[in-house]
């Protein structure tokens, strides 16, 4: 699963765009605001950024510089409105991995970006990536095939305590604030939310028994974070 950070200040070509994107199995970032995205970016764990260039407060070239310029580099594919060719070349010369003008249709955008993540080698390019161990071995979580085992038993996990658990064990060590955990697992801002998933943590640490406050660590004032290493 590659993590898509969508930025497009049109609500409903953002949540277009998260449908199609969350259908092709990507788990989906959005945001309206190209200062958001410059946060998001900078806290990492992003695979690919779509981009509108034109933003209400932010130079999307400057979102798309700060994506290239990024430890690693993190690809873009570009939107626009009514592409016109100096603005083609501008978008691709400051770095853009490919270019979709407005308007455009959804199926298509998630093809391309499926054919960036797969040129770059992205999470989301397949290749049987299989399990990922943490801890000496001990947690193992298996995303493609969406299963994850303890000390050889696994874990019955529902689809939030799953995003938690995917999305903190993606970057070990990374915090998360809630309202970052919230977007990432349900793929959209919704206010409130951010306390219910205090408790979903509470669910997914029952489950993870004696370390669970090991691997799923409470930092705080801050949110959370995945205590344990990649193996
Ligand atoms: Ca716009």
């Amino acid at each position: 699963m590659a993590s898509v950070l969508v930025v497009e200040d049109d609500r409903d070509i953002r949540e277009l765009l998260r449908r199609y994107l969350e259908r092709d199995g990507h788990g989906v970032l959005t945001t309206g605001s190209g200062a958001e995205a410059l946060n998001l970016l900078a806290a990492g764990g992003v695979d690919l950024v779509l981009l509108d260039l034109g933003l209400p407060d932010v130079d999307g070239l400057d979102v798309l510089a700060a994506a290239r310029d990024h430890e690693p580099s993190v690809p873009t594919v570009v939107l626009s409105a009514r592409g016109t060719v100096p603005e083609r070349i501008l978008g691709l010369r400051a770095g853009a991995d490919d270019y979709v003008t407005k308007p455009f249709s959804p199926a298509e955008v998630v093809l391309r970006v499926a054919a960036v993540l797969a040129r770059v080698g992205g999470a989301g390019a397949g290749g049987g990536a299989g399990a990922s161990a943490y801890g000496d071995g001990r947690l193992r979580i298996d995303e493609p095939a969406r299963r994850a085992w303890l000390d050889d038993g696994e874990l019955e996990l529902t689809p939030t305590e799953w995003g938690v658990l995917v999305t903190l064990a993606g970057t070990p060590g990374r915090v998360y604030s809630r309202s970052e955990l919230v977007n990432r697992v349900r793929g959209y801002e919704f206010a409130g939310y951010e306390r219910s998933i205090d408790s979903h943590v509470k669910n997914l640490r029952r489950k993870l028994g004696a370390d669970a406050t090991a691997i799923v660590a409470t930092v705080l004032g801050a949110g959370y974070r995945f205590g344990w290493t990649r193996d």
